[in-house]
């Protein structure tokens, strides 16, 4: 058992993301939301100790290309590590069936529990509107923008000011100009079905 780490929303440091580490050296869990994390991710800047991809990205909110990889949504039923495994769990299944993870993209079978997983994702997209009627935008970089003008003693706050905003991940992760999710998915399931044997 191990005791996770607080999660919070962070501008983090600009750094460019490399994942060259193949996905079956690494099996750890991930300090914050307690899953697998996979594949290495090696230049998260500014994120303490192991992250999975999903938890690393709400520490990272100044990566170049953050507003096509995630958006901020307004969720306060659930903590942002609750919310990072239930989005793994949707991209999971939906990896499994030879489905596409990007959110905005539409699934090409509605067997099991595909149908269901397509609309928990599209239901937690729709918060954005939440987000930008309480905070003023959905966009991750523009938050990033404000949280680093804050003064350090209501940045240290920022958990209680920014209240139920959440990082939802959009399905993609770039590495300059690949998009290397799906492979960081892969490499969550892969170490799944190494767990289980
Ligand atoms: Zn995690």
């Amino acid at each position: 058992m191990i005791t996770l780490r607080p999660l919070s929303l962070s501008p983090g440091k600009t750094g460019v993301l490399s994942c060259d580490v193949p996905a079956s050296t690494m099996e750890a869990t991930c300090y914050y939301c307690g899953c697998d994390a996979g594949k290495e991710l090696n230049s998260f800047s500014g994120v303490e100790g192991t992250a999975c991809a999903l938890c690393a990205l709400v520490q990272t909110l100044v990566r170049p290309r953050i507003d096509e990889e995630a958006c901020i949504v307004w969720v306060p039923e659930l903590s942002q590590p609750a919310m990072n495994v239930m989005i793994r769990r949707v991209h999971l299944t939906l990896r499994a069936h030879k489905e596409r993870v990007e959110t905005d993209a539409k699934p090409t079978k509605a067997v099991g529990l595909i149908p269901s997983l397509y609309h928990t994702a599209q239901a937690l997209l729709d918060r954005r509107r939440e987000a930008t009627a309480r905070l003023g935008t959905s966009s991750p970089s523009e938050l990033a923008d404000a949280l680093l003008r804050l003064p350090a003693e209501s940045y240290s706050g920022r958990d209680r000011l920014l209240g139920g905003a959440r990082l939802l991940s959009l399905g993609k992760l770039f590495d300059g100009t690949s998009d290397i999710y799906p492979e960081i998915v892969d490499s969550w399931a892969a170490n799944r079905r190494t767990a289980r044997n």
